[in-house]
């Protein structure tokens, strides 16, 4: 890795992207830190050029197509192409072990056709290289098709999820949606979500499940030009996002993130990880 290799952070004004961001320009990588506050990030960014690192700045909102476009283009005029995606940005509105539906569309909107829109947007603009191109996924352990608190109670379609012969990217857009059918009727009670973290863990389950479907599609590219796709659970995290009520400092739950996106092993794709080990989806 050198300073000719451009990583892009999504939600790098503050929390965990702002550490990868760090932790990434630590690498002596060039990291171009994003914010949807053109002001906010600029301000974030001048704390990591003031120490040193190779870091630029752009506006990005990952929901807004006009925003996207706008970044795809800059990037594509300025810097010609893209080496590392790390799908930092995204929203709970779950307070506590509280399971608030009120902002059930913008969490899945935020955290899954958010981040699909960046997965879209880059993949073209993706440099061939002979470690590959690297697309990190920060998503959520409460996102596992099989977990313990929080799979999907319908056997049928975690079946049908969880093989990549059925899996598609009509299938998990589907379940999305039903969800926030069920969330409009409020009859998502008895739809057999998860009872904890509800939106959340179906935003998340989506991003998994959407990594999962891309690294198979993109495993038939040929060597040279690989892109590997994984996502992690960063852990409960001291960030606006608990209310700084999480047990581990952003740093810390950058770690994973930021040794995804540089791992030696370009083997690994498709897979969530969290602490560097592999978590069964
Ligand atoms: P923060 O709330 O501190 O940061 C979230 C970041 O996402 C902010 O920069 C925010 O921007 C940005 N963001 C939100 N919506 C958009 C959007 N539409 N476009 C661009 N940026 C957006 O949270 P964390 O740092 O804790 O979370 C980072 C990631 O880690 C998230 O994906 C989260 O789901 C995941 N995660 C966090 C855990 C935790 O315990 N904290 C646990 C598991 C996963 P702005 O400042 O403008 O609001």
């Amino acid at each position: 890795w050198s300073e000719e290799t451009l990583a892009v952070v999504t939600g790098a004004n503050r929390g965990i992207g702002f550490e990868i961001a760090r932790q990434l320009a630590g690498h002596g990588l060039t990291v171009i830190l994003t914010s949807r506050d053109t002001g906010v990030g600029i301000e974030a960014a001048k704390v990591l050029q003031e120490g040193g690192f190779n870091v630029d700045v752009h506006q990005l909102n990952i929901l807004d197509e006009e925003s996207v476009s706008e970044f795809t283009k800059w990037i594509k005029e300025k810097y010609g192409g893209v080496d590392i995606l790390v799908n930092n940005a995204g929203v709970n509105y779950n307070i506590g072990s509280g399971n608030s539906m009120e902002f059930a569309k913008q969490v899945i909107d935020t955290n899954y056709y958010g981040t699909k829109n960046m997965v879209k947007a880059m993949i073209p603009l993706m440099r061939p290289s002979a470690a590959g191109a690297r697309i990190v996924n920060v998503s959520s352990r409460l996102g596992k098709l099989n977990g313990r608190r929080s799979r999907i109670e319908d056997e049928a379609l975690r079946e049908k999820l969880s093989n990549l012969e059925t899996l598609s990217e009509e299938l998990i857009d589907n379940m999305v949606s039903t969800f926030l059918q069920q969330v409009e009727d409020n009859t998502w009670q008895s739809g057999g979500w998860p009872q904890k973290f509800t939106d959340y863990a179906v935003s998340k389950l989506a991003v998994n499940l959407y990594s999962m479907l891309m690294a198979n599609q993109l495993a038939g590219r040929p060597e040279g030009g690989k892109i590997y796709i994984n996502c992690y659970c960063p852990g409960w995290v001291k960030t606006a996002m608990t209310g700084w009520s999480g047990n581990i400092s952003a740093e810390h739950a950058a770690d994973t993130g930021v040794w995804l996106a540089l791992l030696p092993n370009k083997e690994v794709t498709g897979k969530l990880f969290a602490e560097r080990r592999e978590l069964k989806l």
